[in-house]
């Protein structure tokens, strides 16, 4: 293995401060922004590029170009159109502009005298005078001024308390110069991106920064350009690097091995009615593999709505209690935990094994008494909310926590859960359950920090749900489904809006939405649910749902996850236009869980977006929920779907999940590579990409 240089010997770790005219001040505005040295200025990099390298003739300008143009005052007056403003109107021969300005200052306007000649930058509108720039930048060309025109694409750099971009793009240039021929040192061996047609990485920041005049904007704005590409790779490749770190890091923590003496699961199964599907057996023998190893399981189960996956977390959590430990089930809503601990319940009592529900709205006397019985061993599986990560939580033995619907659950939260659980130096077996499955070659990248098993088939005999979209004028129709749905012995949910600013709100709206129904179907039993009822009345609630007595349930989208009423299988959800498409998938997945045809009707109001159409136009194509996935990919991007605090990836700056998927098997295989050949290098790139966060305080 070839020695590493020194890296304090490297001019890009050099501090900021080297470069001219950066004294403390800036330096402290930009260590803020996390910039220390002059590789951090290096790797800010541009979020967009303007085009200010030529002058557009206002005849060819069309309405959203920004663009520069340059030319004559005609008139510049002051104007009363709802508020004071200053129009000027210039023109160049080819055509005229008209400049507003809702803030201006006397010696502004006295400056845009008729004849003087101006070069503006901004965004073309559409305006009731033709095509005008509202606060455009703007200078006046004199003979005594230079006119040159840019003579690169401006970059534009994410935005920065108190450092001006014209400052950044400077700092950028300086950085550039700075290094000189020696250029920025590449870590990447030189193998490594052999058949790949990529720039070095020099001449990359340099195009990236500093883009030729005769660049396309369109290329960098679509971040296809391959100097772009060769960053993204790289930063992929240190996202990726630093999950398969944390990992490792975490494996080589001593585990409990938990023999294969499934007494427990086997004596389940024969309970059970059903038996396992294909997948749902798979799953269990890889998690049952994991369990017996003696460094900590960290597996994903990624499974679509009503897959089974809860059977697969009492397997596992029966095979930990068997070997002696404790199990904790941590569900991200009350709702879900308290379903799980009555499913939970019902499966275990027969079996002997102890259980408790901890959620943060126990009794004090209640709670002492769990707490004490968790501590001491006495009882064995935990059911709970982020309750469980309370202080005063202590486990006498803790071998496995099964962590249910992932999506709200972090990768700190996780390690939070791990040093709980940590005893006599040993460390719990974590698995992970979630229902927004996405496609492989990304799980792999962004859960790089997990095994990923997936439960890809539904259990036998469900028939898939039919979906229909209506505007909200056919809610008379809709209600007389839910009488003819209910009088045939079915059940129906009935979901309000979201009001994301107040859960009152939302309350209150689904509170009124129930006596209206309640009125207009007046032989039904018309139940309600909603975030703002005690946890004895949701109890009570959903006892009755479940039992038959409430035919017809309103609820909040408290009911998004894990609910599951078998028998009801019509499901209404107002203002759909407003959900994503996961929350719709999930949602819908509360019905189609028993052997009878299912109907989810989609209320909207109509004007649709188009964003909107095209969401519920996924509804009604597909019940797969990889399917759904893909296209949310599409419609929204990974960042938005996964969220960074569920994939433990951070934000990214040049690389996009989505857009360049197609590298992620070659990240992976870099990553390997230099797992196993070049460790040397793994640290100066995450410090390169990634920085110094509390996350890798481990690596
Ligand atoms: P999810 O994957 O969404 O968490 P659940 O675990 O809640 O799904 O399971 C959905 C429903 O399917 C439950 O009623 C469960 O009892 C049932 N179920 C699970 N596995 C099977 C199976 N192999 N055969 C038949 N029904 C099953
Ligand atoms: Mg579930």
């Amino acid at each position: 293995m070839a020695a590493s240089p020194k890296p304090m010997a490297l001019p890009e770790l050099r501090p900021v401060t080297a470069l001219s005219g950066v004294g403390p001040a800036l330096a402290e505005k930009l260590a803020k922004l996390g910039v220390f040295t002059v590789q951090d200025v290096l790797f800010l990099l541009p979020l967009r590029y303007e085009d200010r390298t030529r002058i557009v003739p206002m005849g060819s300008l069309q309405a959203g170009d920004r663009a520069v143009v340059e030319g004559e005052v005609q008139l510049a007056e002051v104007v009363f159109r709802g508020r004071r403003q200053l129009i000027c109107r210039i023109a160049d021969g080819s055509g005229f502009l008209t400049l507003r300005f809702f803030h201006f200052s006397g010696a502004q306007q006295a400056a845009l005298a008729r004849g003087v000649r101006i070069r503006c930058f901004g965004e073309a509108r559409r305006g009731p005078l033709g095509l005008e720039i509202v606060h455009p930048e703007y200078r006046r060309v004199d003979t005594d001024t230079n006119g040159e025109t840019e003579d690169a694409l401006t970059p534009v750099y994410p935005a920065t308390e108190g450092v001006a971009q014209a400052r950044l793009r400077r700092l950028a240039t300086l950085a550039l110069k700075e290094l000189g021929s020696e250029g920025v040192r590449d870590w990447l061996p030189s193998g490594l991106l052999k058949g790949f047609d990529m720039p070095t990485l020099a001449s990359a920041l340099q195009y990236v920064h500093r883009p030729p005049p005769d660049a396309s904007v369109e290329l960098l704005s679509m971040g296809l350009h391959p100097a772009q590409r060769r960053l993204a790779f790289e930063e992929l490749l240190a996202q990726h690097l630093s999950l398969r770190l944390l990992r490792r890091n975490i494996q080589t923590d001593p585990g409990w091995s938990m023999p294969a003496r499934s007494r427990l699961p086997a004596q389940f199964l024969g309970n059970l009615s059903f038996s396992l599907t294909g997948a749902q057996s798979r799953v269990w023998h890889e998690i049952e593999q994991d369990l017996a190893a003696s460094k900590p399981m960290l597996r994903l189960v990624q499974g679509d709505v009503g897959c089974g996956k809860t059977v697969v977390a009492a397997l596992a959590a029966l095979h930990a209690v068997d070997a002696g430990f404790q199990v904790v089930l941590m569900a991200p809503t009350e709702l879900l935990a308290e379903q799980h601990a009555r499913n939970f319940a019902s499966w275990f009592e027969p079996l002997n094994v102890s259980l408790a529900l901890l959620t943060g709205r126990l009794g004090a006397r209640k709670r002492a008494e769990t707490l004490a019985g968790l501590a001491s061993g006495e009882i064995s599986v935990a059911v709970g909310t982020h309750a469980l990560f309370q202080e005063q939580v202590a486990f006498s033995r803790l071998g496995l926590a099964v962590i249910d619907e992932q999506h709200r659950f972090g990768v700190h939260q996780r390690l939070l859960l791990r040093e709980k659980g940590q005893a006599s130096g040993r460390f719990p077996h974590q698995l992970i359950m979630t229902a927004t499955p996405i496609p492989r070659t990304l799980a792999m990248t962004a859960y790089a920090d997990l095994d990923v098993s997936i439960i890809d088939e539904l259990p036998p005999g469900r028939t898939p749900v039919k979906t229909v979209v209506l505007p909200e004028s056919r809610r008379v129709d809709v209600i007389q489904r839910i009488l003819e749905a209910c009088q045939g012995k079915r059940q129906a949910y009935w979901v309000c809006p979201l009001i994301e600013e107040s859960d009152l709100l939302e309350a209150q709206a689904a509170e009124e939405t129930a006596s209206t129904l309640a009125a207009a179907l007046p032989g039904l039993t018309v139940g309600l649910i909603h975030g703002r009822l005690t946890g004895q009345q949701k109890d009570a609630v959903m006892a009755g749902f479940k039992a038959g007595d409430i035919h017809l349930l309103v609820a909040t989208t408290v009911i998004e996850v894990g609910v599951d009423v078998p028998n009801a299988s019509l499901m209404v959800i107002e203002n759909a236009e407003r959900m994503g498409l996961a929350q719709l998938h999930q949602l819908r997945g509360r019905v189609g869980r028993g052997s009878q045809e299912s109907t989810c009707v989609l209320l909207y109001k109509p004007p649709l977006t188009e964003i909107a159409r095209e969401r519920l136009g996924v509804m009604r194509d597909t019940n797969d929920g990889f399917e759904v996935a893909r296209r949310d990919l599409e419609l929204r991007g990974p960042g938005e779907l996964l969220g960074t605090r569920q994939t433990g990836l951070a934000r990214m700056r040049v690389a996009d999940l989505l857009r360049d998927a197609d590298l992620l098997p070659r990240v992976q295989q870099a990553a390997t590579s230099l797992l196993e050949d070049n460790e040397d290098v793994i640290a100066p790139l995450l410090s390169r990409w990634i920085g110094t966060g509390e996350r890798f305080s481990r690596v």
